[in-house]
This record gives C-alpha cells, structure tokens and sequence, in this order.
C-alpha cells in the first residue's frame, strides 16, 4: 500500500472523549472512528488488524475441530421465549419489531439459534460431537459505552458452541478450547492469564475467563505465585473468621447522637472505634425485591457472592428513595436493627463481632454495643465480602497477589440448560433419547484489539505486536522528490511484497518528521528509511519500533533482514 492513497487520518491531539489510551491512540493512529456512542467505524487500518486476529482465531478454531458457520444476526423471539432469557437478558438486550408487528432482537449472543439449529440438524449419537463457530458482529446495549472497543454496543465476536453427548465429551471440548484459546491470545501477543470466574445463575458451572492483563481493566484478578491459583475476585473465598473468643461481655445497647458521621471513616473518628468494629449497612433492588446485607466497617461488598445467596435477575445498589420507603435516616446512618421484613443476609465475620456500631435508621445517630443475635436477626450469614491482599490463598494458604484485566475471552460449560430448554436431543446407541451437552466458548475480537494497544504502548503511539501489526514495515524515503531514493524505496517495496512481507510504502510528499511521526503513532514493527546514503553508499536506516536506535544495512541485506524478523 502506498500511504499517498491509504485512508489513513491520523489526528494531532486525542478527541477529548477518548477515555482510555486505546481509544485514544486508535482513533489518533486513524484505526477506528466513533459513529455514535458504543458504535465505531473500522478503518482500512484497523480492519486489517481485525482480519489478523480473526485469522488466528479461526486457524486455532480448526485446528480443534470447530467447523465455521454464520447464524442471522436478527433472532426472532419466539425462542428466547422458550428459554426465558427473552426477559431475563435485560435492557442490554436490543428489541427490534418488524412490519408485521413481531418481535426480534439483535443477537446479544447466539445459544438459542444455534441450539435450535441442531435441534433440527442432528439427531443420532453418530454426528456428535460437534464444534460449531461463526465471527460476527454483536449487539449490546451497554449501560455505559466506554474504552472505545473494550465496551462497546456492537463488537466482533467469535462465538463457538460444542454439542457432545455425555459430560465426558463436554469436558473434552471444554479443555480443548483452554487449549485453543491460551493459543490463540499467545500468538496475539497479549500478557494475559486465564482465571476461574463466576458460573453465573447457571449454577456452579465451570468457567474461565481469558483476562489481558491492563491497569484499565473492569477485572481482579487474584492470583498465587506459590500454587497457581488464579480467579476473578468475584469469585474468591474468603477464609472463616476466627471464632470470638467470648471474653468481651455484651454491654447494653446504646442509641448516640453522631452529627456529621455518614461515612464509616467519620463514624469511627467521632466514636473513637476501629472501623473493624463497625458494621457496613448496604441496602440493594433484587429485582422487585429490596434486601440488606451487612459486612464489616472495612470490608467491601462482593455483589457476585450476594447475587448467589439470593438469585435474582438483577442486583444493584438501591436508590436511596427505595430505601427510604422503609427506613427513615437516609444513606449515612442505615443499620440492621428494626428492619421488619426485610431479609438481612450478613457476612461470615459479623456473626463473630461484640459490641458492634452501626447507624439508627434515624438521620444523625448510631448505636453502638450492637450484637448479632441479641439485637437483629439475619436470614443468614455467608461469605460476602471482597478478598484482600491480606487474605491467605484459598487453594495453598500463602499470600496472594492481585492484578487488573480486561475478560477478551471466556469458556463455559453450560450442560444441558439449552439442550433441554429447545429440545436439542439425540438418540445413542440403543436408540434411547439423550440430551445433548453443551458449552460456550467466547472470543472479544475488536476487544483484544484494543487490549494489545493497551499493553503495547509509548508515548509515542502504538507498539504492535508483529503477529497482528496492520502492516510488517513501513518504508520511509527522506525525499519522495528525489527520483533515485525513490527508485530505490520502490524496488525494497516490491522485493518485501514478493516474499509475503505487508509494506506501507509513505511516499507523501511530507517533510521526514512528519512520516517519522505517523509510523511511530500507526506502530509498524519495522521502519525502513531510505536517504541520501542509500543512493551514495548503498546503505539504509533499519529500526524496530520497539528499540530506540536503528541501525545501518546494506540495501542487498534489508530484505532478508525484514524477513527473518517477521517470520521468526
Ligand atoms: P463483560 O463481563 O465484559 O460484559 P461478558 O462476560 O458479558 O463481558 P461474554 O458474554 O462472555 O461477555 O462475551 C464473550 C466475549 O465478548 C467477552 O469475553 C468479551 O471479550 C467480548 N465482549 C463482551 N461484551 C463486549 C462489549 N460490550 N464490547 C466489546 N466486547 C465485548
Ligand atoms: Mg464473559
């Protein structure tokens, strides 16, 4: 490609709503645009590197036995409603209605088409298994668009659904695509780690998430040098409280008078009490239902584990006029005593507090010496709470270490949810009816785009790694004026194309800053300079993106030179 024709707009300054420095740094370099909030146009650029990652995705998808199909984006229904997700999948679903007046969204994912289709398709034992993927767009209505690609509303991505007949099959296929997917993020080039993650309301299915590893990332992860224990926070157990060693009395309940205290850390300076020796009142909508739970002062809520004590749909902190319906005191003194109906389910460590504080649920007051038990009952006590780094590992007791991470990918077994829910059966061997077992497995294509531009970065523009880079090498004659550079530039353009090599010739009429600056900023893994040495001693500038100085070669060496490092 010759840069005097390529779509190639690269921007001086960051568009001042680029939150994050892959968004910031592919809309500058000129991969991407923004058409709406969440929506992006791919540029010629940016669609290059997509193809790259798609390319891998499917040479390991294969290479596992996933066969590639495409499923209608427009999925009518008729079979959400028979699994029930046409509800439980939410306001991020987007509802479409056709002329007609019928109902259809567009595919947030594709378990009930595909379920559907080998219902019809497959009947008998002898054409399973069966691995079956397609790479497309999807559709979700993000509550907060935001990181450019990392969350959009519509995405790339690979989306691949095993059908097997018993749970031995699903495991094969489950630990196949581990395989295939820590291939394929390895051959991206990304730093990233897979993690055990939350079965979600499927129950305690097994599932990880493939996490790039990235300050901006939505995700903990904790993890344990010592015994490879990894998983996403959400996830991990905390350790039972010591038992109270029974040798503080119970005093008498006290209401005090806590002006100005609505936080944890006020309270505890006005009482002079530790925060661990306060409690945390959150009050959340389960779905219809308002329910509390309750932790220690200085701990945080995990809303994973309390959405598993009590399943709903949707759990999200309550607004505080919801609250308000039932308490009067509003957020800054809520607390467990005298809560009526209300289900209070409290985490592990306060069953074993004594004389504990905690708000009134009447504005500016607290009580204090509170105990579980004598003055509130709870509908149980649980592990609720967010791990530490003071926590011990779950698996090996040492210490454990944590991380932030952007989910690029994610394998699920899902069993037999979807089989049984549209009839996905098959008859074996003695010609018995079975239900067919099943598992998801996910890949974020324009996400990992984004996800290597994260991780791979300076201050002067994308660093890609070569394996998905738009372009190997970009060839930059100091002079396009000068015929006998130029000649030279275009014969290293033609003989790198010959052997497979992707060139971006920049034969601009602009001044070499200028081009030395786009190739930084655009991150080809090669620059090729071509100078006055090049016409007097036969020379040229060769540089690696990621080094800081280049080196001089000869003319007859930069190709095999290119060659080997692309192809090594
Ligand atoms: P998240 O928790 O980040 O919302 P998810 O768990 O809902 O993601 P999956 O249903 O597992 O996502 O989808 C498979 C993959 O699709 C994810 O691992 C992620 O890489 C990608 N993905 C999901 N939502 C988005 C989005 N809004 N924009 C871009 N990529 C996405
Ligand atoms: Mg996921």
């Amino acid at each position: 490609m010759r840069m005097s024709n390529a779509l190639i707009p690269t921007l001086r300054d960051n568009p001042a709503d680029a939150d994050t420095v892959s968004a910031q740094l592919l809309l500058r370099a000129g991969f991407i645009r923004k058409s709406a909030a969440g929506l992006y146009h791919y540029l010629p650029l940016g669609k290059r590197v997509l193809s790259k990652i798609e390319t891998i995705v499917r040479e390991e998808m294969d290479a596992f036995g996933g066969q590639e199909l495409l499923m209608p984006i427009v999925q009518s229904a008729d079979l959400w409603l028979q699994t029930g997700r046409w509800h439980a999948y939410g306001p991020e679903m987007f509802k479409v209605t056709d002329r007609h007046d019928r109902q259809f969204c567009l595919g947030p994912t594709h378990e009930e088409l595909i379920t559907d289709l080998v219902h019809s398709e497959v009947n008998s034992y002898r054409q399973l298994p069966l691995r079956l993927y397609q790479i497309q767009n999807k559709y979700r209505d993000e509550k907060r668009p935001r990181f450019g690609l990392i969350r959009s509303r519509e995405f790339i991505m690979k989306d691949l659904y095993s059908f097997d007949r018993d749970p031995e099959g699903l495991d094969k296929a489950y630990w196949d695509m581990y395989q295939a997917y820590t291939n394929v993020f390895s051959r991206c080039g990304l730093k990233f780690r897979p993690i055990e993650a939350d079965g979600g309301a499927i129950g305690d299915s097994q599932t990880h998430e493939f996490t790039a590893l990235a300050e901006i990332g939505e995700n903990t992860v904790v993890y344990c040098d010592h015994c490879g224990y990894a998983a996403n926070i959400e996830i991990a157990p905390c350790p039972a409280p010591a038992p109270k060693s029974g040798e503080e009395a119970e005093l008498a309940l006290e209401k005090v008078y806590t002006p100005d205290s609505k936080t944890i850390e006020a309270v505890s300076a006005f009482l002079h009490v530790p925060a661990d020796k306060t409690i945390k009142t959150l009050f959340f909508q389960a779905d219809e239902e308002l329910i509390c739970v309750l932790v220690r002062g200085d701990r945080e809520v995990n809303d994973v584990k309390v959405q598993r004590v009590h399943p709903c749909l949707a759990l999200e902190m309550a607004e505080e006029d919801a609250v308000n319906k039932i308490v009067n005191g509003g957020f800054g003194s809520l607390g467990p005593v005298g809560l009526g109906n209300v289900k209070i389910y409290a985490d592990l460590e306060v069953e074993q507090m004594t004389n504990l504080v905690c708000g009134a649920n009447e504005a500016e007051y607290h009580y204090i010496n509170v105990n579980p038990g004598r003055d509130f009952q709870v509908t149980g006590y649980y592990d609720l709470r967010m791990m530490t780094q003071e926590d011990p590992c779950p698996k090996c007791g040492q210490k454990t270490d944590s991380a932030r991470g952007i989910e690029v990918g994610q394998v699920f077994k899902l069993g037999t949810k979807y089989s049984e829910a549209l009839g996905a059966t098959y008859l074996d061997e003695n010609g018995k009816e079975q239900v067919m077992h099943m598992g998801c497995y996910g890949i974020g294509v324009s996400r990992t785009m984004a996800a290597a531009v994260e991780q791979y970065n300076d201050e002067n523009g994308i660093v890609w790694p070569k394996s998905i880079a738009p372009y190997h090498v970009v060839i930059v004659p100091i002079s396009a004026k000068d015929a006998n550079q130029m000649a030279i530039a275009e014969q290293l353009y033609a003989d790198l194309q010959k052997r497979g090599i992707e060139v971006m010739l920049d034969d601009r009429n602009e001044r070499p800053g200028v081009k030395f600056k786009d190739a930084d900023l655009i991150g080809y893994p090669i620059r090729v300079t071509v100078g006055k040495k090049a016409v007097e001693e036969q020379v040229v500038e060769y540089k690696l993106r990621t080094e800081a100085d280049n080196e001089v070669v000869a003319v007859s060496d930069v190709v095999e030179k290119v060659v080997a490092y692309i192809f090594s």
